[in-house]
């Protein structure tokens, strides 16, 4: 497990001298709300125990010279070549920060940096929103903007982030997984109004109910560079066109009927259908942790799934034997998580149930000969911040 002492170490042998500092930023897990963000629509994540660490150290000569303990290679790039698709992979998410601080009005110098994390990379939980706002607060830090110091200044950090993830990484994502790294509190989910870009900090503290939260990483590859979440996308806007709306959040749930006889497109239906019905959830959800109701929450949970399998159409095998499963050992409610294809399911289960639940879900994908999943249970984490 990667800290702030180990990654200045690491800095010290693949850079070499002391970095300036060290900073972190957890990955995330969406409890509910899923495909909502590039709707306006509402999510709930959670962040992360498991955080990425950027040792940096500013340069004067233009340069970024990146590594990390997931890449074999080093890069070496000029701020100036970069743009949308240079340097490519991995860089390009330190690089798209680095290039939309400077695009805000902040010219970066250069740096010099080592990334460690423990954060499951491409497992829908969010490492590339890590990556980013690690070194999002480093240069909030080095540049002296002071934009970690309050929820405003993390707003415009986690937007930086996400500019860098939709231009130079080229992976039109949403925006949930930047603002929750940036604006997370801890025992605490964060609904987030991807509308107004307002946040409203709910207690998720599950252990003092005797719950907990397991994570399954399917292991299943997930691609959001690909083709499919970018047809969701089109497909949203595309109703949204028909519907005279600016985004389907405009479409409350009691109009949804009428909404979907306008569209005459069976797929389109569903897709809205989804949209509409989860944003009602991610309301009531939030209504049902307030109230302490956790097996309206299970059963949110189950709902949200089932749409994402039935009508949006982003799920697959290992993620649905996965909620099967949990739900067969007694999970209160289980569903995917993240984009889709393939990354993680979370359950809510009793605390004595995560690892029999966790065992009985290995189970299931030792014997239809998948790669063993990996399951544990998080907390509600902390955003991003300076370590040393
Ligand atoms: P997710 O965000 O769900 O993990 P993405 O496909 O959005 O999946 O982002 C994964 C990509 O982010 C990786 O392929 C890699 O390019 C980059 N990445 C994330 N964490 C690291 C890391 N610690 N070191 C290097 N690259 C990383
Ligand atoms: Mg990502």
């Amino acid at each position: 497990m990667p800290d702030a002492v180990t990654t200045a170490a690491r800095f010290r042998e693949t850079v070499g001298g002391d970095p300036t500092g060290v900073w972190s930023a957890p990955g995330r897990v969406n409890l509910i709300g899923e495909h909502t963000d590039y709707n306006g629509g509402l999510a709930l994540p959670i962040a992360l125990p498991q955080r990425t660490y950027a040792a940096v150290r500013p340069r004067v000569d233009g340069r970024l010279r990146l590594h990390s303990d997931a890449a074999r290679d080093p890069v070496d790039v000029a701020l100036a070549d970069v743009k949308p698709g240079t340097p490519g992979g991995w860089a390009s998410y330190v690089a798209g920060v680095a290039w939309a601080v400077g695009e805000a009005g902040h010219p970066v110098g250069g740096l010099d940096v080592h990334v460690s994390s423990d954060v499951p990379v491409g497992a829908g939980l969010s490492s590339s929103a890590a990556l980013e706002c690690s070194v999002a607060a480093a240069l909030s830090d080095l540049l002296g903007l002071g934009l970690l110091a309050d929820d405003d200044g993390r707003a415009t950090l986690a937007g930086w982030c996400q500019q860098a993830e939709n231009v130079i990484a080229e992976a039109p994502t949403g925006g949930m997984d930047q603002a929750i790294s940036m604006r997370a509190e801890p025992a605490h989910a964060t609904l987030l109004d991807c509308r107004s870009g307002a946040v409203e900090q709910v207690p998720f503290d599950l252990a003092a109910s005797g719950l907990a939260l397991l994570v399954v990483d399917t292991r299943a590859e997930h691609a959001l560079v690909d083709g499919q979440y970018a047809a969701r996308r089109r497909s949203c806007e595309r109703a949204a066109q028909i519907l005279g709306v600016a985004t389907l959040r405009e479409i409350p749930v009691a109009d949804l009927d009428d909404a979907l006889r306008r569209l005459r497109d069976g797929e389109l239906e569903a897709r809205v259908r989804h949209v509409v019905t989860e944003i009602d959830r991610v309301e009531q959800c939030v209504a049902a942790l307030r109230d302490g109701d956790f097996d309206a929450v299970g059963r949110l949970f189950v709902a949200s799934h089932a749409s994402l399998r039935d009508d949006y159409e982003v799920s697959c095998d290992e993620l649905d034997v996965s909620v099967d499963t949990a739900m067969a050992h007694g999970a209160l409610g289980a569903r995917m998580t993240g984009g889709g294809f393939g990354g993680s399911a979370i359950a809510l289960v009793r605390a004595e149930s995560v690892a029999p639940t966790g065992a009985a879900v290995t189970d299931a994908f030792v014997r239809r000969r998948w790669t063993e999943p990996g399951c544990f249970a998080v907390t509600a984490s902390a955003a991003a911040g300076r370590d040393s």
